[in-house]
């Protein structure tokens, strides 16, 4: 390790600081806590000052936040878990105005419910959908409900300029003059407090292996877990926050790294039950491969539309097919009987919540089509139990009723994956009054492409070909008067102007 320029002096006036900032007013303080060694830091720091205060001057209330992206790798969760729990029990017995909440997505916005449900692809550098439905959003939803309570608030991040150079920038653009604290870059009412802010990695280490835990962790047990994983994943506040992909105190599922290092050093290392769950994200990220994207991916956007990339006629793929949606979920419900089978005693690990399985039932019914139920299916073949499902109105449509409209519709050259989706609309408008916004579903649907991928490359092909002809036309037509091309480009059908 290198030499670190932390001594107890600078500690000392780095807690009368923290002090300083605390009595300074009355707003309550939310401190975003992942269990990585930088927030474990901040906290310990925010605690050890605090504690020199009298009691009567701890008045203000600490959040400590942990945001749990239900997909967090199992290992960490049962840490958070247990560091949770002890810092509560200890503030209350150190008489420390300390709460602990985890935070975690709406079940419309989690990790399956859009991957499995909605079919978006795996997260990618590109597409990174992930991070502000499963970290910012639950943050924010927070703090949020704290600035309708309070007014105010002050948010303590375990932020170092060292860590991200975007992340400095934008809280010293945002700094407060003579003030420690810099205003949210997003959430009106909110500050920001980064107590170590100026340390370097190894500031933070010599300051967790120097000092002892005041809520009963060992912080040599941090270093343990960091000896094989290669960054942090940071409670994520604004999208200046790094990736955290690679990090133990990421997801398990994290498809924006190639490899998941982390996890497979934690296989390497004896954790042997968690060989499923990276086995489960190769599949994702086998997703992402550009040559077996077609194999995976509706050839048209969720709008219903198809784009080409450039001036190729390589679709821009959609979102995962229902067929492999199922697969998927079939896998995931197989791979928890696996881990739940192998993990060690204590550890009930859960990948899917019952919330979730609902959640995507509904939108498999209501949008994709998915007249044969399938989740329930899949849930009693993998698990061989019933969720309470809801029992659906009188006009629920069955996977006869799928078999014989397909039939029906194959007979007319009519797409029936249309129909379907028509008589969709027609099924959640039943009863009601008003029918401007069915009308309006009817024909967005309308609008969109329902031909095969053949057809629409033939089309493609199709309008090229005229083209160059209409070229070799515009060129024959200049030789024989003999006159130059002109220099502005003719404009060809389908150009735009
Ligand atoms: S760890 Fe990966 S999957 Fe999870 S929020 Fe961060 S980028 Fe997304």
């Amino acid at each position: 390790m290198a030499v670190s320029s932390i001594d107890s002096a600078a500690i000392e006036e780095k807690c009368r600081e923290i002090r300083e900032v605390y009595l300074s007013d009355t707003r309550p303080w939310v401190v975003g806590y992942s269990g990585g060694k930088d927030s474990t830091c901040a906290l310990q720091l925010v605690w050890t000052a605090l504690s020199a205060l009298p009691v009567a001057q701890r008045t203000k209330p600490i959040y400590v936040i942990s945001s749990d992206t239900l997909v967090e790798t199992p290992v960490i969760v049962r840490y958070i878990d247990v560091t949770l729990a002890r810092i509560e029990k200890a503030a209350h017995e150190q008489r420390l105005p300390f709460k602990t909440q985890k935070v975690v997505p709406n079940v419309d916005r989690s990790f399956w419910v859009n991957l499995i449900g909605k079919g978006y692809p795996a997260p990618s550098r590109r597409f990174r959908w992930c991070t502000e439905r499963l970290k910012i959003e639950p943050a924010d939803d927070f703090i949020k409900g704290r600035v309708a309570e309070f007014g105010e608030v002050v948010m303590v991040l375990g932020v170092r300029s060292s860590e991200s150079a975007t992340r400095a920038q934008v809280m010293s653009f945002h700094r407060i003059k003579n003030s420690p604290l810099s205003r949210h870059s997003s959430l009106l009412n909110a500050f920001v407090y980064g107590p170590i802010e100026t340390f370097s990695t190894d500031d933070v280490w010599t300051y967790l292996l120097q000092n002892p835990c005041p809520w009963g962790n060992d912080n040599r047990d941090l270093v343990a877990m960091y000896r094989n994983a290669q960054g942090e994943c940071p409670v994520v506040v604004d999208k200046t926050t790094p990736s955290c992909g690679n990090s133990r105190f990421g997801c398990w599922v994290c498809t924006v790294v190639e490899r998941d290092r982390s996890m497979e050093n934690m296989i390497d290392s004896g954790e042997d039950w968690l060989a499923p769950l990276l086995e489960f994200r190769d599949l994702l990220s086998e997703t992402q491969e550009p040559e077996k994207k077609k194999l995976y991916r509706e050839y048209r956007r969720r709008s219903g539309q198809v784009s080409f990339k450039n001036e190729t006629d390589l679709p821009v793929h959609g979102p995962y097919t229902m067929d492999f949606c199922k697969f998927l979920l079939e896998r995931l419900l197989e791979t928890q009987v696996l881990v739940q089978r192998e993990a060690p005693p204590g550890d009930e690990t859960l990948l899917i919540h019952d919330a979730e399985l609902h959640e995507i039932r509904k939108i498999w019914r209501s949008e994709r089509g998915d007249w044969a139920d399938s989740v329930p299916q899949i849930v009693k073949k993998v698990l061989g139990r019933d969720l309470d499902w809801v029992i659906e109105d009188a006009v629920a449509l069955t996977a006869e009723d799928a078999n014989l409209l397909g039939e029906i519709c194959a007979a007319r050259g009519v797409p029936a994956q249309l129909v379907v989706q028509l008589l969709d609309v027609e099924r959640a408008a039943h009863g009601l009054k008003r029918r401007h916004a069915v009308h309006t579903k009817i024909e967005e649907l309308f609008r969109q492409e329902w031909r095969g991928i053949d057809a629409i490359l033939a089309e493609r092909a199709a309008k090229r070909t005229a083209h160059a002809v209409l070229d070799e036309d515009v060129e024959d037509a200049y030789e024989l008067e003999g006159a130059d091309e002109p220099e502005l480009p003719l404009l060809r059908a389908g150009d735009s102007k």
